[in-house]
């Protein structure tokens, strides 16, 4: 039979042992249940903000697409009805100007100095 290790606690050795590893597995069980927890969390975290880049692109493409009815009907060509007139950016050495012209048939506006306020669609 092999001689037990001594140390300073002697006797109580093996029983301070099987505390000790009590000790550690309770305290590795609840290390275990908190990375749980914030595993959980972060796929809930996850979850929603993949949800939110989801919505938030939906709402986006369903503006967009609104936004462009809104500008094909603004800018519908008034001579043939069946194109819109197309933004079509000019740089000049003056500035930037533009001019719209229907996607459909030659009708076209004059040239135009671009401002802030010009609707470029
Ligand atoms: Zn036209």
């Amino acid at each position: 039979m092999p001689k037990p290790r001594k140390n300073t606690r002697g006797e109580k050795s093996d029983f301070s042992r099987e505390e000790k590893l009590k000790f550690e597995n309770k305290k590795l069980k609840r290390e275990v249940a908190q990375l749980r927890r914030t595993i959980k969390k972060m796929d809930v975290d996850r979850y929603h903000n993949i949800q939110d880049i989801v919505n938030q692109t939906r709402e986006d493409e369903a503006e967009a697409k609104a936004t462009s009815k809104k500008m094909l009907a603004k800018w519908k060509c008034h001579e043939c009805s069946e194109g819109h007139m197309a933004y079509v950016p000019v740089s000049r050495k003056d500035g930037m100007f533009y001019y719209r012209k229907c996607t459909e048939c030659d009708n076209r506006t004059k040239m135009k100095k671009e401002t802030k306020d010009t609707e470029k669609s």
